[in-house]
């Protein structure tokens, strides 16, 4: 997808120009990326993932230790 810089309309990939303003139209992926760069997914659920796997080894060490005690 790609957006027109002054109308700000929507054109196909395979679009160049604007036909009302024939600017040159700026890819959208380029915008989305950027912000994509700032806090990456991938580290939040990293960061899930380990905490999530260390809640379950303190919950399965308290059942086991209450379970003997
Ligand atoms: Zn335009």
């Amino acid at each position: 997808m790609k957006t027109c810089p002054i109308c700000k309309t929507k054109f196909e990939d395979s679009a160049d120009f604007c036909p009302k303003c024939k600017a040159q139209l700026e890819e959208e992926k380029v915008v989305v990326k950027k912000e994509k760069e700032k806090i990456p997914k991938s580290f939040w659920f990293t960061l899930l993932g380990v905490f999530g796997f260390i809640l379950l080894v303190i919950l399965v060490y308290n059942i086991m230790y209450a379970g003997i005690a």
